[in-house]
């Protein structure tokens, strides 16, 4: 039985695609669709700590500057694919139309990477209120919720609390303004925690988000999550 794809809208069989790689992706994109998608746990050369895709260093010039800010406490990130043109064009597709097509798409994408992952706390990060206003929903949560059970405790702190602090640069005021705060929330102190988000750029809002969660008193191991990197 031929199949369409999401992406590109050409036919495909079903039965040798399923036969060769036995996953859901492949019923929803066709082989050469996703093949575009460039799978960072296959690469074998990355940063150790975000896994940001390196010639050869072990540590990526983002995570060096957070060793200075937060030495041996880095924040451990697992990344599932290289922020590539298709990844781009896709979460962009999804941010604009808020179609269904591509929600299942990145729900195919990495579901099994994310079942992998055993925490007792999935804490998505939440997008600006004007963001999330304007398309009705939390684009990120709702992937994530198709896989694990989120928990809210974080919320935007508005972007014009951070411009009353006068003079900083702008580096700096990134660096140390919190941008989100955390309710404090029942939790075990000794739990872990798994932060969500869909692309890890420099780190900067899981490392601030990680910041508003022990702020309340948690003292339990936090990692990160992230479809891109
Ligand atoms: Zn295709
Ligand atoms: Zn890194």
């Amino acid at each position: 039985m031929g199949l369409t794809c999401l992406l590109c809208q050409n036919q495909f069989k079903e039965l040798n695609l399923y036969q060769l790689f036995r996953q859901k992706q492949q019923r929803l994109i066709c082989y050469d669709c996703y093949q575009q998608f460039e799978n960072i746990q296959k690469n074998t050369t990355r940063c150790q700590f975000c896994q940001k895709k390196l010639v050869a260093e072990a540590v990526c010039n983002d995570c060096r500057r957070w060793q200075i800010i937060y030495p041996n406490d880095c924040l451990k990130n697992t990344a599932c694919y290289q922020y590539n043109l298709e990844l781009k064009n896709l979460i962009r597709r999804y941010k604009r139309y808020h179609d269904a097509s591509s929600c299942e798409i990145f729900v195919a994408l990495i579901e099994s990477e994310l079942k992998k992952k055993q925490y007792d706390y999935y804490v998505c990060l939440p997008s600006s209120p004007k963001h999330s206003q304007e398309r009705q929903f939390d684009h990120i949560e709702l992937i994530f919720s198709k896989i694990i059970k989120p928990t809210s405790i974080l919320t935007y702190v508005e972007q014009q609390h951070y411009q009353a602090q006068g003079e900083k640069n702008r580096q700096e005021r990134l660096l140390t303004t919190q941008m989100f705060t955390c309710q404090d929330f029942k939790f075990d102190k000794y739990t872990r925690i798994l932060l969500l988000d869909d692309i890890y750029t420099t780190g900067r809002t899981l490392y601030h988000a990680r910041d508003a969660i022990r702020k309340v008193g948690f003292l339990g191991q936090i990692d990160s999550f992230t479809i891109a990197r």
